[in-house]
């Protein structure tokens, strides 16, 4: 009788010791990146044509977010954002970086830190898998920026099919003899696993999700993980059977676009499984996002950002107003859409915020999101957001009622939109409004006031004026090779 109350109360202590554990247990962050994904092109957000079923349910069961966006409208720029939860024009981000092994500048400052660097310092296990674009040289590899892990590929874009990759890619091009700064650069290149070759054995998006499944299969402490799908940015390329689903779409190029974020979904299916499989899908929050609108310039008419205002590139809606969703059972949120003006840079905010991370260094931007979820905070997370292009080439600043834009074409005016009224920026209201005018423009003023000057090249002006540097190296390696005696063996 003893013995068995005495067990009764281990078993006692046993449990309720668990449920502090549970209850005190750090939450895990996943954030799912999108690429070049148009606005109307899931089925949260209205698509009739292509199927996400995975992705509709963590809507479904999450925040999704009816005025989310991103940093800028197009990769690089918009991922430095996200990923240090810090405008990027405070650092000069504002070009698509080079891909170049050897270049120590192209790269995201090291003055600036990941929000996995803030996670890890306090106990987290981090992870990145799939696409970089941070910086192509060492001294930027996600593995020195906070990530415990990567798998994936540190260029701005990558080939689908194991079969495109070349074992040999030289550094210089033989054709013309010039070295390779293209921001894209490396689309053919293998895979790394941390600091050595990854394989890759069968469709990207598929391999980076059962990656991205099995790091959290087997991570025991919190983890934060960044899945940085490439699809559905270009080389438009899937499996033929997942093609083949979308024969109810006529255009040959969007039925192809649609099946790349059909196998996306997929993945996240897979990434799901194992969240669950692993008890971790409760207390995970789950971001998922694209990077920027879908492409809808040159050609690139396949992607739908519904009735956004053009696309990736552009100052309108089309180019920063992304499809957002936060997923998090346990975090008790009012699951439903949520009006308010909310960043990528929250993500940040909102993830060093309950994973307790170290907020040292450079100061966050963003809002921590969970307070106006559960209710307690009533408004919006942001009073405004800003945008600018290379110093301002481009530049946009809305307020939950006004946007006040200058696109990126010669001799265009400003413009200034009613959101409320005219959230799809039909009507220009600039002529008529010159107080507001001034008053958005003041605002953007201020903001512009902590940002710095671009600090990088173009590729055009690599071509003129890191030309002569890498031509140095590759001289300096031609003579080396010319001195150096050929292995004899006997
Ligand atoms: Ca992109």
């Amino acid at each position: 009788m003893i013995f068995s109350k005495k067990i009764g109360l281990m078993l006692f202590l046993a449990m309720s010791s668990l449920a502090v554990n549970a209850q005190n247990e750090k939450p895990n962050v996943l954030v799912i990146l999108a690429d070049d994904l148009g606005y109307g092109d899931v089925g949260f957000t209205g698509s009739k044509e292509i199927f996400t079923p995975n992705l509709d349910k963590l809507a479904n069961n999450g925040v999704v977010f009816k005025n989310g966006y991103v940093t800028h409208p197009y990769c690089g720029p918009s991922r430095a954002g996200l990923i240090t939860g810090r405008y990027q024009a405070r650092f000069g981000l504002e070009i698509n970086l080079t891909n170049s092994p050897f270049d120590m500048y192209n790269g995201l400052p090291l003055s600036e830190q990941t929000f996995a660097k803030r996670l890890q310092k306090t106990g987290y296990t981090t992870g990145a898998i799939g696409k970089w674009h941070l910086g192509g040289s060492d001294t930027f590899h996600p593995n020195n920026r906070g990530f415990d892990y990567f798998y994936g590929f540190l260029s701005g874009g990558h080939s689908y099919f194991p079969e495109n990759v070349k074992t040999h890619m030289p550094l210089i091009n033989p054709k013309n003899n010039k070295p390779h700064y293209s921001a894209n650069e490396g689309s053919y290149w293998p895979l790394t696993r941390n600091n050595k070759a990854g394989e890759f054995n069968e469709y990207l998006t598929t391999a980076l999700s059962k990656d991205a499944a099995k790091f959290i299969q087997s991570s025991d402490k919190p983890f934060c993980l960044y899945l940085a799908y490439n699809a559905p940015h270009l080389p438009l390329e899937a499996p033929k059977e997942t093609i083949e689903k979308y024969n109810h779409i006529k255009d040959k190029k969007r039925r192809t676009y649609a099946a790349m974020i059909d196998e996306m979904d997929q993945g996240i299916g897979l990434v799901l499984e194992s969240l669950k499989k692993s008890g971790k899908y409760d207390n995970t929050l789950i971001f998922f996002l694209s990077d920027n609108g879908g492409p809808r310039k040159n050609g690139e008419t396949f992607a739908n950002n519904g009735n956004f205002r053009e696309g990736k590139g552009s100052m309108y809606e089309g180019g920063c107003h992304v499809p957002f969703i936060l997923h998090w059972p346990k975090g008790n949120l009012n699951v439903g859409e949520f009006d308010g003006l909310v960043s990528a840079l929250d993500i940040a905010a909102t993830a060093v915020a309950v994973g307790n991370g170290d907020t040292s260094g450079e100061t966050l931007e963003g809002t921590n999101l969970i307070p106006y979820l559960t209710g307690k905070q009533k408004g919006s997370p942001h009073n405004a957001l800003y945008w600018r292009m290379q110093d301002g080439m481009a530049w946009a600043v809305r307020t939950e009622k006004t946007k006040f834009l200058k696109l990126n074409k010669k001799g265009v005016k400003p413009e200034l939109f009613d959101m409320k009224k005219d959230p799809f920026e039909a009507k220009d209201i600039v002529a008529k409004n010159t107080k507001k005018r001034a008053q958005m423009a003041k605002l953007w003023n201020e903001w512009n006031q902590g940002n710095t000057s671009n600090r990088y090249l173009q590729s055009g002006e690599y071509q003129k004026k890191r030309l002569d540097l890498y031509k140095k190296m590759y001289e300096k390696e031609q003579q080396a090779a010319a001195k150096k005696k050929l292995l004899v063996i006997e």
